[in-house]
């Protein structure tokens, strides 16, 4: 049972050929979307809807009970200088059983898999107690979660558990490091260059302080499962009246990735710590993203994004490896990721337990060549409809659950 048969094979192909075909950087997702709704359609979802920023959300099930949110961003980084790639990155080329192209892996693949594990679902006839909601979202790339906070916070989809379809090279993964942008902006004060006694070099001020941040990063904690915190200085500006003039202020952006029991006050008063120290004038802000939706909606989010981990022995965990090892035969490793997504929204800062699972290898997101194999995005399908039937099914004897 549930298993995709060689003719939704061969549509899941044509249908992630599609999506791959279809730019569809940040903010640039309309016609993707259109895609991705006409597909539900077709699938004969029970519902299928475009939100105000431009998510698209398939439903399937009776409309009432449990809620299971299967989560895939629509939108892809930029494909960089051409000339790195071998293949056309908008060509869906298909080699060797592998699709090459921009958003194949992160993640184009998940999101055409979930598609097709829920039309799977619903072809089963499987009486369901919840409701399995697919939602394609956008933005997620520049802003993670900050779309499906939308969905959660504004369309009133109050998930019991989410399922991110980011790459996880078909292995489980339950947490990741947090994420928090900061702006310092250093002070100084103007004077002509010629007597540069007179004034106070922003630009100084602000290289003791790089130092003292730099002694600060290799003093960060380290968690054993989601590994240490990390903070860098990424970029730097100054404002001065002239090259013949000391500069006044010196703006860095600090790029900080917060490890379990790290929070945004802490990393805060670490770098104010610091700014103390050195004996130096300084303004500490989380920055803003400004999300602008193809739909025209605006919003201003701050980009802070929380750690989360879920423990092993959830039964979301054990629920989604009982479903990769029923599918694959073998049981998954059970890891984290790397990279943060929209789970820094739903887990940590909204507590919904949350879990990723998709086809795909880490490596491969936002590489030149960006592949995935066609053979895992059928096998993520499969396990993608085990797991919502195992979570959402309505009878008892819904035998699949005893052989654990
Ligand atoms: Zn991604």
């Amino acid at each position: 049972m549930l298993t995709l048969s060689e003719y939704d094979q061969q549509n899941l192909v044509t249908f992630l050929r599609d999506l791959v075909a279809t730019p569809s950087v940040s903010g640039h997702e309309k016609d993707v979307a259109e895609r991705v709704k006409q597909e539900m359609e077709k699938l004969r979802f029970d519902e299928v809807w475009v939100d105000r920023a431009g998510n698209v959300i398939g439903r399937i099930g009776p409309g009432a009970g449990s809620k299971l949110l299967f989560d895939a961003h629509m939108d892809t980084v930029d494909v960089g200088d051409p000339k790195t790639w071998q293949h056309d990155p908008f060509g869906a080329e298909i080699e060797s059983g592998m699709l090459y192209g921009r958003g194949a892996c992160d993640m184009k693949g998940a999101l055409a898999s979930m598609v097709y594990g829920a039309a799977l679902l619903k072809q089963s006839g499987l009486p369901l107690a919840g409701d399995l909601y697919v939602a394609a979202v956008v933005q997620e790339e520049p802003c993670e979660g900050c779309a499906v906070r939308l969905l959660i916070e504004e369309e009133g989809i109050r998930p019991d558990w989410v399922v991110l379809g980011e790459p996880s090279n078909l292995q489980v993964s339950r947490g990741h490091r947090g994420r928090l942008e900061l702006c310092v902006t250093v002070k100084g004060r103007a004077a002509h260059a010629s007597m540069p006694q007179q004034g106070d070099n922003a630009i100084y001020n602000a290289a003791r302080l790089i130092f003292a941040l730099d002694l600060l990063a290799s003093s960060l904690p380290e968690d054993p499962f989601l590994g240490k915190g990390t903070l860098a200085v990424t970029q730097i500006n100054n404002t001065s009246g002239s090259r013949n003039a000391i500069p006044d202020s010196c703006t860095m952006i600090i790029d900080r990735r917060l490890t379990l029991g790290e929070t945004e006050t802490k990393a805060v008063a670490e770098v104010q710590s610091a700014v103390i120290r050195e004996g130096i004038r300084a303004e500490i802000c989380v920055t803003e993203y400004h999300m602008v939706s193809y739909t025209g909606l605006e919003c201003i989010v701050p980009q802070r994004y929380p750690a989360w981990m879920l423990p092993e022995s959830h039964p979301l965990v054990q629920t989604v490896a009982w479903a990769v090892r029923q599918v694959i035969g073998e049981k998954p490793i059970i890891g984290r990721y790397n990279f943060s997504t929209d789970g820094a929204y739903t887990m940590g800062t909204a507590g919904i337990p949350t879990v990723g699972f998709g086809p795909g290898e880490e490596t491969q997101a936002h590489a030149a060549d960006e592949h995935i194999r066609l053979a895992d995005c059928f096998t993520a399908a499969r396990v993608y409809a085990l797991l919502a039937a195992d979570l959402l099914h309505e009878l008892e004897s819904w035998g699949a659950r005893q052989n654990r």
